[in-house]
């Protein structure tokens, strides 16, 4: 079966910047919906369609077809008391600190952190790198029509409904393949 609007794919995957250096090891496959729902970066879906299981490839996305240009703007100073203790660089807030209701909420990571001050940092974490992408296809399927009414893939890896699923992102720390 030939990858598709409205198919799910999973897609094994190493990540590394320019470089070669490895950004994340992909252990866990990449499955996402295919056909433009922003599961994954149009680049890899631009790279994917029409292809079936088994083909495999590299692909180097610059970044600004992946998560931007590095924004010096986006990062901040704080008062460490506006923040909730204990802190550590690393931690991640969102939609702080000034509290614009900007149309979506950013991602704040403390970079630093001093004795009454602390940096944060509203880039992604992989803003301003060019990111290179080894892909293998592993399998393609047609969605579910309730997996296509919401835009995301249910099941293993996928999507999960229920009581306790309002935390999001399940450690999805870089955001490759958002999850919502
Ligand atoms: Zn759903």
């Amino acid at each position: 079966m030939k990858i598709a609007k409205n198919t799910v794919v999973t897609v094994n995957y190493k990540l590394s910047d320019a470089q070669d250096n490895l950004i994340e090891d992909g252990r866990q496959p990449m499955v996402y919906l295919h056909g433009g729902y922003e599961n994954t970066l149009p680049k890899i879906e631009e790279e994917l369609d029409g292809k079936e299981v088994g083909y495999s490839s590299i692909i180097q996305i610059e970044p600004e077809d992946a998560f931007g240009d590095y924004d010096a703007a986006l990062v901040k100073v704080e008062a460490r008391n506006r923040l909730p203790e204990p802190l550590e660089v690393g931690m991640q807030f969102e939609g702080m600190p000034d509290g614009d209701s900007d149309d979506e909420a950013m991602i704040f990571t403390v970079t630093d952190i001093a004795d009454d001050k602390v940096v944060l940092d509203g880039n992604h974490p992989l803003a301003g790198m060019a990111l290179r992408f080894s892909l293998n296809v592993a399998d393609v399927r047609e969605a579910t029509d309730e997996e296509i009414a919401h835009g995301h893939v249910h099941g293993a890896h996928g999507h999960h409904h229920g009581d306790e699923d309002d935390e999001g992102e399940d450690g999805d720390h870089v955001a490759i393949h958002p999850i919502h």
